[in-house]
């Protein structure tokens, strides 16, 4: 990549890092969030991984390196680069709902304690529902434009339907399936729980040139 060109995309992503950082769209949702989840990365990358959100499978930093060199390894690149379609994760917690009422602030302090209890918290992780996805969708789409990757791996079919939908794509979705839409080349996968070795290599395999 032309020096110009990557000094300009991280210019851009650290300013779209900043608006995420800010963003108070699902002010529900903040309460139990310490920080948004954030694009990691090769910033110009062959391939764009996107995850619906963090979970014990993302934060887990063998299995995403594990992921990584599985992709490097069947499709030939050398630059990967992960990010989430939601970036704040919903918890469901009992303690926060009747404090919710008084408070507008963050509930975690900078060592994942609850300020609560002063215990590590213990809100369940949950599924973003479609108002948070739709309310967080641009932020994934503006970092698909800013890095233009050669194909984005959508993680498991709730993933792939909305990113899909927002490029104007609304067929049914199956794993395993290729598109392309305003310049940028899509691959469906299973979920990362799921996401294996043999199906890598078949997606790898058909990944038009
Ligand atoms: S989930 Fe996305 S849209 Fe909602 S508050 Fe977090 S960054 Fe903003």
């Amino acid at each position: 990549m032309v020096n110009g060109l990557r000094e300009e995309n991280i210019r851009r992503i650290i300013e779209l890092e900043d608006r995420i950082c800010a963003c108070r769209r699902c002010p529900e949702q903040l309460h139990c969030v310490r920080r948004p989840a954030l694009g990691k990365g090769e910033l110009n990358p062959d391939i764009m991984v996107v995850f619906e959100g963090e979970n014990q499978y993302t934060t887990d930093l063998e299995r995403v390196i594990e992921l990584r060199v599985l992709l490097k390894t069947c499709f030939s690149v050398e630059r990967i680069y992960h990010t989430y379609m939601t970036r704040c994760a919903p918890k469901a917690c009992s303690s926060r709902h009747s404090a919710c009422c008084y408070t507008q602030s963050k509930l975690l302090d900078k060592d994942y304690h609850c300020i609560l209890n002063q215990q590590s918290c213990t809100g369940l992780p949950i599924k973003a529902d479609t108002a948070q996805i739709i309310n967080c969708l641009a932020y994934l789409v503006e970092e698909i434009e800013i890095l233009s990757p050669r194909c984005v791996l959508l993680m498991g079919e709730r993933v792939s339907d909305f990113v899909l939908r927002c490029f104007g794509i609304f067929d049914s979705i199956t794993p395993g399936q290729f598109f392309y839409a305003n310049q940028h080349s899509f691959m469906v996968a299973h979920d990362e729980h799921t996401f294996n070795h043999t199906e890598c290599l078949q997606l790898a395999a058909c990944l038009p040139t």
